[in-house]
């Protein structure tokens, strides 16, 4: 404290040295004083230092080994393609973030063609990388292309979409990733009507899957019914394109066993983990015979395959990853009170029951919802604690799953 000249106390702030009379408020500590404005300047300092450091975290780039300890909690089995594309989309972002000096090598920019059958895991695993990468993200369908026709508009659509996952942003845009799906329904196959489309389509692709600066029509921010036009580059959109190419399997096996084969010999039924095999064997040239044109291979450097899915490698599906369908289930009813609780052979039948229907885990949730449907139903009415266990009978014959609430046991109503 100190005195002023008539002798009147005050207090200075210990940062400023302001007194309390020149500023609007002064916080006592123990043994010092704070003014508001020195309290302002203090915060301001504290959140640019945590700004910093959440920034220099987003450029941190995780090193192949961990993104490929990510993807293992989300997506099973396809250990080949978890460890191509750890090392792809590591070396894609490493090159963004190098920087440049004249005698430097160019690193080019390396997109990926993942080739594997429906269900088995190509979406999965591009949304778990840009998760794991924490860039945005779009999904986009070869078949839309071609349905639209005219390609200049189409190609816009897809750097659009990627726009808006990144809220706008379109920096953050220029660094994400974009995941063509059913890439093998543009191929170019002969006498078909599509024909021309196909390889159009694949065409318009080729200059933003290199790098090029386009122009896209976004809404307007000011006026809804207006649109601005925003330019983005695509040099660093790492491209990830996707396909099951069904046939692609027979024409690898014709150039690997062609001569033994003859004519006539049949190369049609063949086990899943054969085609998975044979995929692995992919080279160039098949994906030419398969109707993609050659400089669209070119810009798909990295070719990723994915196996069938097995029974096995299903029921781990149902049960292993972090959001496993049957842990989604479990922790659903549990917000109800009951327990439920999947018989081995109950998991086994889900599986192969999808197996069947050879769309490969896409198949495992709408099963699930058969089974659960009446289930999900009545538990939530009743009031004590309930268990409900899923046996194999109720998967195979298709019956409502017995339900044991307080002791006594309860079916869930009749299907209708
Ligand atoms: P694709 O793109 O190959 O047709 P998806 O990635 O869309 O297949 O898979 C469909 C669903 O099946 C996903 O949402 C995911 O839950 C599940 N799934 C498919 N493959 C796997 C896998 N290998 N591991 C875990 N879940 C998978």
């Amino acid at each position: 404290m100190a005195k002023t000249a008539n002798n009147v106390d005050y207090y200075k702030c210990s940062f400023c040295g302001k007194s309390n009379r020149q500023v609007n408020r002064l916080i006592a500590g123990q043994e010092a004083y704070i003014c508001d404005a020195c309290v302002k300047i203090c915060v301001e300092m504290l959140e640019t230092e945590i700004n910093n450091e959440e920034a220099s975290k987003v450029e941190e780039l995780p090193k192949p080994k961990k993104i490929y300890s990510v993807l293992e909690q989300y997506v099973i089995g396809q250990e080949e393609a978890k460890k191509t594309l750890s090392v792809a989309v590591y070396n894609h972002y490493k090159r963004i973030g190098q920087k440049k000096r004249k005698e430097d090598v160019e690193l080019q920019k390396s997109n990926i063609l993942m080739i594997g059958p429906t269900g088995s895991g190509k979406t999965l695993l591009a949304q778990t990388l840009a998760k794991i990468l924490n860039v945005p993200l779009a999904i986009v369908d070869a078949n839309a292309l071609t349905e639209a026709g005219y390609v200049g508009e189409d190609v816009e659509d897809i750097l659009l979409a990627l726009i808006n996952s990144a809220n706008g942003d379109i920096s953050k845009a220029e660094r994400g990733i974009i995941y063509i799906d059913e890439i093998d329904k543009i191929a170019r196959k002969p006498g078909a009507t599509r024909d021309i489309s196909g390889e159009g389509v694949q065409q318009a692709l080729l200059k933003i899957l290199e790098g090029t600066q386009v122009n896209v029509p976004i809404p307007s921010s000011v006026h809804q019914q207006m649109q601005e036009m925003v330019t983005i580059d695509t040099k660093n959109i790492l491209f990830i394109c996707g396909g099951a190419f069904n046939d692609l399997d027979k024409v690898i096996e014709k150039r690997t066993k062609g001569s033994k084969m003859g004519f006539g010999a049949n190369v049609t039924s063949k086990e899943n983990k054969d085609v998975g095999k044979l995929l692995k064997e992919v080279m160039p040239d098949d994906l030419l015979q398969d109707g993609l044109i050659p400089e669209f291979v070119g810009r798909l450097p990295i070719i990723v395959t994915l196996d069938p899915l097995d029974e096995n490698a299903l029921i781990q599906i149902l049960t292993k990853p972090k959001n496993a369908l049957v842990k989604q289930y479990q922790k659903l009813m549990e917000m109800d009170n009951a327990e439920l609780k999947f018989e081995d052979a109950a998991l086994k039948a889900i599986a192969r029951e999808a197996i069947q229907r050879n769309t490969g885990a896409r198949g495992l949730h709408s099963i699930l919802e058969r089974i659960m449907r009446n289930v999900m139903f009545e538990i939530p009415s009743f009031d004590g604690h309930t268990v409900c266990t899923i046996t194999e009978e109720d998967v195979l014959l298709n019956q409502e799953p017995v339900m044991k609430f307080d002791g006594r046991l309860s079916k869930a109503r009749a299907k209708g």
